[in-house]
């Protein structure tokens, strides 16, 4: 199978795996026993949160494990902050937009700022709110991890201290981690990241928080990670986490220049009488968006299949969401979100790969037109 929905998940690294192994086999111990071998856990995993942290610069932070990206998020939104004014924008993924939900239901002030037609976030828009209103807790994404927007996270957080430097600002990194070059300011707060998403194993993430800022836990028990975030470690899994994200960072220029290839390459060979490119000029080489307007996403999706490649689909499909919320709040018609697939790169993708990708795409999208217009 050819795997371009690398946004969703990762494969696993098995190098990582291997080096992580003997955590689940002679190095089993409970990180927080008092003996040798627990002692030992508890030195490597202080190990792995210092070389995380390495990656993105962040000094003055710490790393609180989770179990994902959701919940280093759902931590970040529900804990920092008791009461008050929270901002976030339409782009977020639901582990942000559906906790913000969740604090308006509760009877919060919440607002959700637009995007831009590319999925990056109104700036203009968070500054004049920041400017007017009594703010506590913002959330922006760095990645958007349906259109690949970037969004300057460093710079927004800058601008929003200098109006309020009392706001707390968390930023969702679970798409740039390892993918964008990026070294963290000392203006952002909090950050989540997510091991699957750079070649780890599902049931990991962080959230990389400022030493100083202090957070009121939701699972409490026996004290771990500093008290922050309580239950056994995944020794394991933060050891593979450790490993991927150290050899994401060694080479991520390259990997960046390498995946960017291969998205301009798609971009360039799409048939334009069939497909709107959404993702913009200020995107993660990661992800690409596009849109068959006039047909439907899930069908380009499942005839690629077919074709032996897979790919995401940009709709939620649910009764209630017909479309993607996010595509739709870039502004587009149900024309073109009927259509939107999305295909996210890794390093491993190959230029092979890519070009049976482009005409397998451009024959399916022709064949399905002139199904139509019969
Ligand atoms: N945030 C973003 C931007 C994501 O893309 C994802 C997953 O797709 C998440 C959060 C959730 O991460 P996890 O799957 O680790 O819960």
């Amino acid at each position: 199978m050819i795997y371009f929905d690398n946004a969703a998940t990762t494969k696993p690294n098995f190098d990582a795996i291997k080096k992580a192994e003997k955590f689940n086999n002679e190095m089993f111990y409970n990180p927080s026993a008092l003996y040798r071998g627990g002692l030992a856990n508890s030195k490597e995993i202080k190990q792995a949160k210092e070389n995380i942290l390495a990656c993105i610069g962040a000094n003055g932070y710490e790393v609180i494990f989770t179990s994902c990206g959701t919940e280093s998020d759902n931590l970040a939104t529900f804990c920092c902050v008791k009461r008050g004014v929270y901002v976030t924008d339409m782009g977020e993924h639901s582990a942000i937009y559906q906790a913000f939900l969740t604090l308006k239901n509760k009877g919060e002030t919440v607002k959700f700022i637009s995007l831009n037609k590319d999925g990056s976030v109104n700036c203009e828009e968070i500054y004049e709110y920041v400017s007017n209103n009594r703010v506590d807790f913002i959330s922006i994404m760095h990645v958007n991890n349906e259109t690949g927007a970037i969004n300057d996270v460093n710079n927004i957080a800058r601008t929003i201290k200098s109006i309020n430097p009392k706001i707390i600002f968390h930023v969702d990194g679970v798409q740039a981690f390892g993918k964008i070059p990026f070294n963290i300011s000392d203006d952002i707060d909090l950050y989540s990241i997510s091991a699957h998403k750079i070649n780890g194993l599902k049931g990991v993430g962080a959230l990389i928080k400022k030493k100083k800022l202090n957070l009121v836990p939701y699972i409490i028990g026996g004290g771990q990670e500093n008290g922050y975030r309580s239950g056994t470690e995944n020794i394991f899994g933060i050891k593979v986490f450790e490993y991927v994200a150290q050899v994401h960072y060694s080479n991520i220029q390259t990997n960046f220049n390498k995946v960017k290839r291969l998205k301009e390459r798609v971009i360039s060979g799409i048939d334009k009488d069939i497909f709107t490119v959404i993702s913009g000029e200020n995107c993660s080489p990661y992800i690409l968006s596009i849109s068959a307007s006039g047909l439907k996403g899930e069908v380009i999706m499942h005839s690629l299949e077919e074709c032996g490649i897979y790919v995401g689909n940009g709709s939620a499909c649910s009764s209630k969401h017909k479309y993607s919320r996010v595509i739709e709040a870039c502004g587009y018609k149900p024309d073109v979100l009927d259509g939107v697939i999305r295909i996210s790169f890794s390093v491993e993708n190959t230029i092979e790969e890519t070009e049976k990708l482009i005409e397998s795409l451009n024959a399916i999208g022709k064949r399905l037109k002139e199904i139509i217009l019969k």
